[in-house]
């Protein structure tokens, strides 16, 4: 079954039905507003998903459109990744990218249009006045002394904001609604005001620029956007957004609907937060792999369908929930199980010696790619007299439970021979390190002739063939599963969150990685090479998973 077949419902899929049943709407147009002050997250993930899923699945459309009217936040390094990362994810938008910027015109427009009716005047009162006369959620706002200017007035006064005859700060121009209302967004909002900023789109053409809720009830309308979908904290503010649609002379009528945000355990998503990790250098970059970023994750090997996948189980509703990192990995997990080919990685080796294979000889095995998925074929693995293995895959005295290498027993090597601990070489400190064994040559692909039970399975390298590489381990980035909450998230973070493993030893066949594209390495877990720092000559590999979900043990 497609993924599209799959898709549950929701209640704004029961709306977007219930509008098309009574003809309200012939088609669906949906858009996702980032702004460009940070990269996506996977909570921005959940809303791509929910806005461009919806557009796909009626056959409708999607818009990608910039939320631009914060210039000094915003970077168009921002605009450009936040591109690139919907499209990574399998996204195409409706058209070329719109910007809330393209409409600037328009807006001064639909202002003077408020200004003219009597709905819209320009504020002198500072920010601390402003405060003060807008009550509390207790008390109501009083009147500002300058909302009874007159309209000629008033149209004067903002083409002076426009031309830039007023400092930042000395006035705004304020729509003019009910300072007694029970929603604090509808006591005079401000719409627009003055910034002498350089914007990455209209330049230096402006030095007044709108307001969020101003812009984006217009923005939607312009663009003939049906259902505009947005996150729980816009409830209250959808009073305005009715407010503004319903004031000024656009012919139609978009409508607001609200669901929860993603909370993930363990982490932040909130851009503002991110960037602290990424300005205070306590992570390397937006796309560090430890990062809930869209790029992170992609930097650490999960894949698009993964993530598409982890955002139809959390499902859209109105409920307020944080969802456990284990839902989230069990979907890379799954994915990467089933496609991911495997390959062999010691990551802390120990010196084997096959005392009975032959010196100075390479004999050259067949492994299959994948266990069972016979169209991703097979690789060549060399075995050579000594290889190496994990050194906790050795003991010289266990138990029966222990199914790996110990003194006087026998272990398979994966895909290759059955081999026997004859006996152990230790340094000054007590320290294996050798480990001389025997082989028999006749359990290449088949079990001992004499019967002989042999359960355990390791995984190895060719000393001589085998390839140097650093492996990246990462874990949670923080200790605790709802960082926000605490008075200072940076307390919380964990300070092993990232382990480097310098010494690992590599099959050959994975000098050929392409960056992002996971391996299962053989019990230890997925990895991919690193997109930065990672190449042929010089191979790092980000752990994405492990096989099995360790954490849900330990938490709980
Ligand atoms: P942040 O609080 O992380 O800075 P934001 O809401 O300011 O996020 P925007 O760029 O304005 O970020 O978000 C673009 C769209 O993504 C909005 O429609 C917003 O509601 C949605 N969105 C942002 N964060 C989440 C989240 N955690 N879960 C679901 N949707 C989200
Ligand atoms: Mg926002």
């Amino acid at each position: 079954m497609s993924e599209t077949e799959n898709r549950p419902s929701n209640f704004i899929r029961q709306i977007i039905n219930a509008d098309l049943d009574s003809g309200k709407h012939t088609g669906v147009h949906t858009r996702f507003p980032p702004e460009p002050n940070g990269y996506l997250h996977i909570g921005h993930a959940k809303s791509i998903c929910l806005n461009f899923g919806i557009a796909q699945d009626y056959q409708g459309q999607c818009n990608l459109r910039f939320d631009d009217t914060n210039p000094e936040k915003e970077d168009i390094d921002y605009v450009n990744s936040i591109q690139e990362d919907v499209k990574w994810l399998g996204f195409e938008w409706s058209g070329d990218v719109r910007y809330s910027s393209n409409y600037f015109d328009q807006l001064y427009g639909y202002a003077v249009e408020l200004i003219e009716k009597g709905l819209a005047y320009v504020d002198f009162l500072n920010g601390e006045q402003m405060r003060e006369y807008r009550g509390t959620l207790t008390a109501p706002g009083k009147n500002s002394p300058y909302r009874d200017t007159s309209v000629e007035e008033n149209l004067a006064l903002f083409e002076k904001m426009k031309n830039g005859e007023f400092k930042e700060g000395e006035c705004s121009l304020r729509a003019k609604i009910d300072m007694t209302s029970s929603f604090m967004c509808m006591r005079d909002p401000v719409i627009y005001r003055v910034k002498f900023v350089h914007h990455h789109q209209t330049g230096d053409k402006w030095c007044i620029y709108p307001m969020y809720d101003f812009t984006h009830c217009i923005s939607d309308a312009l663009e003939n956007i049906t259902h505009s979908l947005c996150t729980l904290e816009f409830q209250d503010n959808r009073r305005l957004y009715d407010w503004v649609i319903d004031n000024i002379s656009i012919a139609t009528q978009p409508r607001q609907y609200e669901f929860s945000r993603l909370n993930l355990e363990y982490t932040v998503m909130s851009k503002r937060k991110l960037n602290d990790l990424v300005e205070e250098k306590l992570v390397n970059g937006w796309d560090d792999p430890r990062m809930p970023t869209i790029a992170g994750f992609r930097r650490r090997g999960y894949t698009p369908a993964s993530i598409r996948e982890f955002c139809q189980r959390i499902g859209v509703t109105k409920m307020d929930n944080t969802v456990e990192m284990g839902v989230l990995e069990a979907c890379i997990r799954e994915d990467l199980n089933e496609n991911a080919p495997r390959a062999m990685a010691v990551l802390d080796p120990v010196r084997v010696v096959i005392e009975n294979f032959k010196e100075d000889s390479v004999e050259t095995l067949t492994v299959k790619n994948h266990p069972n998925d016979e169209s991703m074929g097979t690789r060549a693995v060399p075995f050579t007299r000594e290889v190496l293995i994990e050194a906790e895959d050795f003991r010289e005295e266990a138990n029966k439970k222990y199914k790996r290498l110990v003194l006087g027993k026998e272990v398979r090597l994966r895909g290759a021979y059955v081999i026997k601990a004859e006996r152990v070489e230790k340094d000054a400190d007590g320290n294996i390190t050798t480990i001389y064994c025997s082989y028999d040559p006749d359990t290449l692909g088949k079990n001992p002739a004499d019967g002989r039970k042999v359960k355990g399975v390791i995984h190895w390298v060719s000393a001589s063939e085998s390839l140097d590489a650093e492996v990246r381990l990462y874990d949670r980035l923080f200790t605790v599963p709802n960082p926000a909450s605490e008075e200072d998230f940076h307390s919380v973070l964990n300070p092993e969150s990232l382990t480097v493993i310098k010494g690992a030893k590599v099959e050959p066949y994975l000098a050929t990685s392409e960056a992002e594209k996971a391996f299962q390495f053989e019990r230890q877990g997925y990895f991919c090479l690193d997109s930065k720092d990672g190449s042929a000559d010089n191979l790092v590999f980000n752990r994405t998973v492990g096989l099995r979900d360790t954490w849900a043990k330990i938490s709980g």
